[in-house]
């Protein structure tokens, strides 16, 4: 964990409680605490039990006093009395420069299945100095914590102890010190303790590429035309939607690595030569990368990437995954194929592009226990799947049946928007 690095600059004690207004700070950035909207499918092994979260009132004002100096006040209650005060350094200089904004967080913004003893992790746009600044969490239900800043880009919040089957919010403000007219920076985070899923969005294409009006239904779910991905990728930017790649997505949901607000990968399946001809110059024109899942042994194949393509690619920020060697139904074939088309695909993957491949995508989307423990032994860290929906999973299981959102020839612009989170 970064933020027991012993790097660590600074260490002070925290006490906090939710509620009150004083000094009319701006938060900004506030969204909508995050609900479901539409019927995710939680993988087969996720716990069915039942959690009765409630989010906090909507009509609750988030408020909070920063004192210059660190008087602590602790309440054990969650009744909304109580100031939380974090002062970072006894001088009381005032930066001059705008404050850096919140880039990235842990958790993001609407996560269910935050770990009870998770750190608050927040990355800050650039460098600061942390004694310029006063850095201050509240959280709601109260608890108390500490604050420390491992880096000067990166300052966390320690609570002592979450509980499960808890909806928090986390505000957060940054102020110069000694000037209470400066620029702040202020961020709200709800995010709950339990294990109802984090809301990533995978979508996933094939091939892109227009079809004839008579092309059959059967082609018409694996294809995308580039004027859809268009549109669609300019619908994300628009409403504020962040590209990372998938390998980033398991480092957030398994290390505890910040993510950028409303994140989405961009997954493309069975390396057709139209992701490099068609949605590669889509992508670059919105600012995305893709997350591509392909088959080694029909690299070179016509119609399909070639090696260079896939350097060029991953030089470009791309990601590569195994979508196997050719793509067969691994629940069908005999042990030693399966075990040869797990590794021989990552092997020349490596081989030929020189980046570790660590997430597979099962072809036909079969998969069993037997598969996700092979996968394991082999080096994998993730697995994408067939289960619809765009809330993400912890643990094993999660990792290794990563949800995703299927993108077809025939869906509406209105459809797309309705299978990712609220926004
Ligand atoms: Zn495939």
């Amino acid at each position: 964990m970064h933020c027991l690095l012993p790097s660590r600059l600074r260490r002070v004690r925290l006490w906090m409680a939710g509620g009150l207004l004083a000094l009319g700070l701006l938060w900004g950035a506030c969204r909508a605490a995050v609900a479901p909207r539409n019927a995710a499918v939680s993988p087969t092994s996720t716990p069915t039990g039942t959690m009765a979260v409630q989010l906090p009132a909507a009509t609750q004002t988030p408020t909070l006093t920063i004192t210059p100096t660190a008087t602590p006040t602790h309440t054990a209650t969650a009744t909304p009395t109580a100031s939380a005060t974090c002062t970072t350094s006894p001088t009381a200089t005032a930066t001059a420069t705008r404050l850096p904004a919140v880039i990235a967080s842990y958790p993001i913004d609407g996560d269910r299945s935050v770990p009870p003893d998770a750190e608050l992790v927040l990355v800050l746009e650039r460098p600061i100095d942390p004694a310029q600044v006063t850095a201050t969490f509240v959280l709601t239900p109260a608890l108390s914590g500490e604050v420390s800043w491992p880096d000067p880009q990166r300052v966390c919040f320690a609570p002592t102890k979450m509980i499960t089957d808890t909806v928090y919010t986390v505000y957060f403000a940054l102020a110069a010190r000694g000037d209470a007219s400066q620029a702040q920076v202020s961020s709200k985070i709800t995010f709950g303790v339990g294990n109802r899923g984090a809301p990533i969005p995978i979508l996933m294409y094939h091939q892109i590429m227009e079809l004839s009006p008579q092309a059959e239904q059967a082609i018409r779910d694996w294809v995308v035309p580039p004027a859809h991905l268009e549109e669609q990728l300019a619908y994300l930017v628009a409403h504020g939607f962040q590209n990372v790649n998938v390998d980033r997505m398991v480092a957030y949901l398994r290390d505890r690595e910040p993510l950028p607000a409303q994140p989405v990968v961009i997954s493309m399946d069975d390396g057709y030569r139209t992701v490099y001809t068609a949605a590669r110059p889509l992508l670059q024109k919105y600012g995305f990368t893709a997350s591509l899942f392909v088959q080694s042994g029909r690299a070179e194949n016509s119609g399909f990437l070639s090696w260079e393509h896939m350097r060029t690619l991953c030089d470009e920020g791309f990601y590569l995954g195994s979508h196997s060697i050719d793509h067969p139904d691994l629940l069908a074939v005999e042990p030693a194929e399966v075990l040869r088309q797990v590794r021989a695909s990552k092997a020349a993957i490596e081989a030929n592009v020189g980046q570790p491949v660590t997430v597979f995508c099962y072809p036909l989307g079969k998969h069993n226990e037997a598969l996700i423990s092979l996968l394991q032994e082999e080096g994998y860290e993730a697995a994408v799947s067939l289960n619809p929906g765009y809330r993400q999973y912890r643990g094993v299981y999660g990792l290794f049946q990563l949800a995703r959102i299927w993108v077809y020839y025939d869906m509406t612009l209105e459809q797309f928007a309705a299978k990712l989170p609220p926004h």
